[in-house]
């Protein structure tokens, strides 16, 4: 797997999509992600978890796998942000404008939209984020028959009338409630036209029905509405998440890199000037809070969450900006960039 696709600016390389995911407790999201990479983080896999914000890099072979062999997809892969609560999700934003590109609306199907789904949707409206809405647990219908991975529609038509008949209405239950909320939303599949309005995907995390569907259309809805947003820049767009000391590495940065392209040996400014020693990611598929080894890369495209390792990273500061000093900067600008951005993250912090 590699993971250093080449740097080229056209409509057909984008950069991957990064992706939230959000919901109510216990609707699903920590289950979703696990069905997605085949991992047990919700059955306690994770006992290493050592931070808040996790990420997982779902390369485009392995969403081919679970899709379409011959998925068009422009998109080296997906990046998948888990944030467990909304306020690390908020805080999220307000470091980087535009972290994310689109989000997973999670909701039980059983329970609806709950306080915290409504939260949820608040901070989607107000930042003027899209989501795709899994209707999750569709397993848990009465009489629900498995059929593991399948296309929804395959696995809806294998069901009962009675299966079909609750889902029908809590279905539109569902709808009218996303109604009450101010939204117009409606299956996927109701209609070709990509975009918010049909965008609710049913799914089930434990068997995995809906799967196929929430990858495609997460991909496909990203590349052919956020061109602009996905083509790769030359300004490298870069934000800090945690400072940590990891063994044999020293003081490391994890940052979310959101855009533009990274070798090791480049010259970063944060607080301080330094030179990339190593760039580590966790391997694909992986959750990058689990313990385990790291890839080494001598170039990482974005998007991607990755390990810094370099002098001086103890100064770094979580929350800023990382700039790259390219031979056609000036080293004095950047630096003047870096340190504005400080001082304004010192400011939102002094405030919260
Ligand atoms: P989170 O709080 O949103 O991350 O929810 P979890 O992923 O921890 O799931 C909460 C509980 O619901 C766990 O016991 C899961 O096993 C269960 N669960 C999640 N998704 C599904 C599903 O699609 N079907 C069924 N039957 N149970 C699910």
């Amino acid at each position: 797997l590699s993971l250093d696709a080449t740097f080229e600016q056209s409509e057909d390389n984008l950069r991957s999509p990064i992706c939230c995911i959000m919901g109510h407790v216990d609707a699903g999201k920590t289950k979703l992600l696990d069905c997605i990479r085949g991992t047990n983080v919700q059955g306690g896999e994770a006992g290493g978890i050592t931070q808040q914000i996790g990420a997982t890099y779902l390369p485009a072979e392995k969403i081919r796998e679970r899709t379409k062999p011959d998925a068009t997809l422009k998109v080296p892969g997906l990046l998948v942000i888990d944030t467990p609560g909304h306020e690390s999700f908020a805080n999220l934003r307000s470091r980087g404008s535009g972290l994310c590109d689109i989000a997973i609306l999670v909701v039980d199907i059983k329970c609806g939209l709950e306080q915290q789904t409504i939260e949820s949707l608040n901070l989607l409206k107000m930042q003027n984020t899209k989501f795709i809405i899994a209707l999750n647990k569709v397993d848990r219908l009465f009489g629900w028959k498995k059929c593991p991975n399948a296309p929804i529609k395959k696995a809806l038509k294998q069901q009962s009338e009675d299966v079909l008949n609750e889902f029908n209405i809590r279905l539109t239950q569902i709808i009218t409630q996303f109604k009450e909320q101010g939204l117009n939303r409606e299956l996927y599949y109701t209609s070709k036209k990509m975009g918010e309005t049909f965008s609710i995907v049913p799914t089930s995390a434990i068997s995995g029905e809906g799967i196929p569907d929430l990858l495609l259309l997460l991909v496909q809805w990203t590349q052919k509405t956020m061109v602009e947003k996905l083509t790769y820049s030359n300004e490298v767009q870069c934000t800090v998440l945690e400072v940590k000391v990891v063994e044999g590495h020293g003081t490391t940065i994890d940052v979310i890199f959101v855009n533009g392209v990274l070798h090791e040996g480049d010259q970063i400014v944060g607080p301080i000037v330094t030179t990339i020693r190593a760039l580590l990611t966790p391997h694909p598929m992986e959750e990058l809070r689990v313990k385990g080894t790291y890839l080494r890369h001598n170039e990482v495209t974005a998007s991607m969450v990755i390990k810094i390792t370099a002098k001086g990273l103890q100064h770094a500061i979580a929350g800023t900006s990382l700039y790259v000093v390219r031979p056609d900067h000036d080293l004095e600008d950047v630096k003047e960039a870096a340190m504005a951005d400080m001082k304004a993250v010192m400011r939102r912090i002094d405030r919260s």
